[in-house]
């Protein structure tokens, strides 16, 4: 299958701009052969490819992005790794505090991992901390919604504490806040430093990633073999981690 449309060139990543120039992609200029192919190098792929690398010792992993790691969503995103949903519908009715509690406990799942990733790769707290979250209300109607969320998320057991405004000023050094909603559980991350210090720890531990690389052919003959501008990876497995890109493989 001939891949139907590539990411474009995304232009400069704010984030990634304020980090020093990275040293030059290592196209795939090669043919090359792995045990374990994974398609994309952002938060879906480099999980992957470090949970292969705990899982499959020995293996060998090639990770492909059509982007330089920090220049695709993952590195150009507003940094929140929120734990709970954002619209909490906790009634109770047709299972609906259970869905809540279960994509919590997911979510948590995946702040785990990249509080785990930042540990073992010695990021920076400001790669990643584990700030939690003011949801900040400026009019009536956000105060009304945060105290609506506040009661979902007592339906959940779940901690919080609610802010008044005098509280906001002296966290924020503005009255522009009528009340706030602090919640524990968020991960803040600098979404570019984050995802290019996870690659360079996957890079030290036997995982080969390829930038500048897009994979413009994916068949399966046997083995897997995904076809780049200049090269060519052939495994017995592969993980797609393209998100919406998905559709352009034809999945
Ligand atoms: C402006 C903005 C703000 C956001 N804010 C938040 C937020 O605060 N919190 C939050 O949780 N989410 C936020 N998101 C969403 C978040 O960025 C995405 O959900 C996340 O990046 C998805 O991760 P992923 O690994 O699945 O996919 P991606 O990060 O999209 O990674 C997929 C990778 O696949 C690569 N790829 C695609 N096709 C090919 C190909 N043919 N060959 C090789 N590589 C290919 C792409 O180049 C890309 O690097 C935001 C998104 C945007 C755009």
């Amino acid at each position: 299958m001939r891949v139907r449309r590539l990411p474009r060139d995304p232009g400069p990543a704010a984030w990634n701009r304020l980090l020093e120039d990275p040293a030059p992609a290592n196209r795939l200029e090669a043919s090359i052969t792995a045990d374990w192919l994974v398609i994309g190098a952002g938060y879906a792929g480099l999980a992957a490819a470090h949970r292969l690398s705990k899982e499959a010792p020995g293996a060998r992993i090639v990770v492909l992005d059509a982007v330089r790691v920090g220049d695709g969503p993952a590195g150009r995103n507003s940094g929140f790794m929120i734990d709970l949903p954002h619209d909490l519908t906790s009634d109770d009715y047709g299972g609906a505090l259970e869905g809540d509690i279960a994509q919590t406990k997911d979510n948590r799942q995946g702040i785990a991992h990249a509080a785990a990733m930042a540990q073992e790769y010695g990021l920076s707290t400001e790669a990643f901390t584990l700030s939690g979250k003011i949801n900040g209300a400026a009019t009536a109607k956000g105060a009304a919604h945060n105290t609506d969320f506040a009661k979902h998320l007592s339906a959940m057991d779940e901690p919080f504490e609610l802010l008044d405004s005098q509280q906001m000023q002296d966290i924020t050094g503005t009255p522009f806040y009528q009340s706030g909603l602090f919640t524990p559980g968020s991960a803040m991350i600098q979404p570019a430093m984050f995802v290019r210090g996870v690659a360079a720890g996957l890079a030290s531990n036997r995982v080969t990633i390829h930038e500048n690389s897009p994979v413009i052919s994916l068949e399966r003959k046997g083995d897997w073999v995904a076809r780049t501008p200049k090269g060519q990876v052939t495994a017995p497995r592969v993980i797609m981690a393209v998100n919406g890109h998905l559709n352009s493989f034809g999945y």
